[in-house]
């Protein structure tokens, strides 16, 4: 799984590594972004919450995880960006085989934030990006401490070019989890 602030990069490593390892990525952002966009009864549920850049509930989180979740674990894996984001929800996924932490100052995610043109609307608004840093330490950086007293967490330095990134992230998939030959 994929740890990390706003901006620092999950969205542009986590497809490829899934590509690499050969398994499904699944980011709950994309996720419940879709699933507003397709306005469901869920979707207009979870909307709120994305544009507050709050944490969506666990229930509707949990629902859009598990839908997601089940069809990927069929396919021997997954890449996962964006969950957990709790300390509650990491209890509910259990173990995961590494962590990969994109470690980033916050004044270079404000940064990035402002300049991404995703049509996000999250990321239109400054005060919905301070919001979201935010949560990301009060909430989801706890999960730090988590996943190293298990020794499963990798801290990588995401303030850098993205191939840079990569191939940190490459090494430390291969050193934490080699795959068998061939
Ligand atoms: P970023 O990391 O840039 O904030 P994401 O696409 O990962 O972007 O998340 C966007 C929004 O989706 C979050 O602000 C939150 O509202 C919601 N979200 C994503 N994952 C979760 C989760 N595991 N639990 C609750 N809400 C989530």
């Amino acid at each position: 799984m994929l740890l990390g602030a706003p901006g620092s990069g999950k969205g542009t490593q986590g497809p490829r590594l899934a590509q690499r390892v050969g398994v499904p990525y699944l980011s709950t952002g994309d996720l419940l972004r879709r699933e507003a966009a397709a306005g469901t009864d869920l979707g207009a549920r979870v909307a709120p919450y994305l544009a507050e850049g709050e944490l969506v509930p666990d229930d509707l989180t949990l629902e859009v995880v598990d839908r997601a979740l089940a069809g990927a674990g069929a396919e021997g894996g997954f890449v996962l960006d964006g969950f957990p984001r709790t300390v509650a929800q990491a209890d509910r996924l259990g173990d995961v085989d590494v962590v990969l932490h994109l470690a980033l100052p916050d004044d270079v995610a404000r940064l990035r934030l402002a300049a991404r043109d995703e049509g996000r609307a999250d990321d239109a608004d400054p005060e919905v990006i301070e919001h979201r840093l935010r949560v990301y330490h009060d909430q989801t950086a706890p999960l730090l401490d988590h996943y190293a007293k298990r020794g499963t967490l990798v801290s990588v330095d995401a303030d850098r070019p993205p191939a840079e990134v990569m191939a940190e992230l490459d090494a430390a998939l291969d050193a934490a989890a080699p795959r068998a030959p061939g």
